[in-house]
């Protein structure tokens, strides 16, 4: 049984990709940093499904407890064929109402945070010549979006990451890339109105909004071998929102 690690786990995005790949027959480390509750039930679910899973608290921004994060997933898990780095914060402010601290917190979780896992990750795929590594980036570090400038910037930055990154380990065997998600109906996505939300699904070609599945799906086939040519690339996830 080969073994995911999705970092964010505990909802939203994350909690449905641990809940595909599971039913797919992967073993699934659920990380989450402060909703211990919701990834531990959401684990006991996949074991009640007959599959395997495990929740690690970790924040993905303290390279301690990343090292912790991996040393207890491939303890009971088995070594890491996928990392999923999906764990995120957004926030919506004016850039002139930015703080180094907003900035400073965003770039920690949503840059530091994937910086971490992979470092802490390639080198046992690099031993092993096999594994992937997929990046959940976001439509806005595709082409910016207005009132979240630090957020978009990160974002971006892990498109950066991805492609660099992938050149770098692809003669290793190694597939790296990234989901560009448009908007998607999670908990993230709680400060919008309805109003807001049905502007949004108008400007949106499908005339519908994402769910965390229409994501766990890409991932999924990013994770898998009939995506064995690809690497490096980011695959929009948009319902056409972003061409
Ligand atoms: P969400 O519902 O807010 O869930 C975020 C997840 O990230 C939670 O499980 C949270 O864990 C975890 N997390 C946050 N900071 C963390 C940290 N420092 N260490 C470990 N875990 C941390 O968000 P979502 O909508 O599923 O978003 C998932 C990813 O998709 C994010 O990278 C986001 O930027 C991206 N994305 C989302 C949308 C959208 O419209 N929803 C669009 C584009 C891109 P706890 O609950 O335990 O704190």
């Amino acid at each position: 049984m080969k073994t995911a690690l999705i970092t964010g786990a505990s909802r939203g995005i994350g909690a449905a990709a641990a809940r595909l790949f599971a039913r797919e027959g992967w073993a699934v480390a659920i990380n989450y940093r402060n909703s211990r509750e919701k990834a531990e039930a959401l684990a006991a679910e996949i074991r009640q499904n007959g599959g395997t899973a495990l929740a690690i608290g970790a924040d993905i921004g303290d390279p301690e407890q990343v090292e912790a994060l991996f040393c207890t997933a491939e303890r009971e898990l088995g070594q890491i064929e996928v990392l999923l780095n999906n764990a995120g914060i957004a926030q919506q402010k004016l850039f002139t109402d930015l703080t180094l601290s907003d900035w400073e917190e965003l770039f920690r979780t949503d840059v530091t945070g994937v910086f971490l896992c992979c470092r802490r990750a390639l080198p046992a795929m690099i031993r092993r010549h096999s594994g992937c590594i997929i990046n959940i980036s976001s439509m806005w570090g595709q082409v910016g979006a207005s009132c979240e400038v630090h957020y978009s910037a990160a974002k971006a930055a892990v498109i950066g990451l991805t492609k660099a990154l992938a050149k770098e380990v692809g003669p290793s065997g190694i597939r790296v890339n990234c989901i560009a998600p448009g908007v998607i109906q999670t908990e993230m996505n709680r400060s919008l109105t309805p109003e807001t939300l049905d502007v949004l699904r108008e400007e949106t070609p499908l005339e519908i909004l994402g769910t965390p599945e229409d994501i766990a799906e890409a991932a999924l086939f990013l994770a898998s071998s009939r995506s064995s040519f690809i690497t490096g690339q980011v695959l929009g996830v948009n319902g056409g929102m972003i061409i």
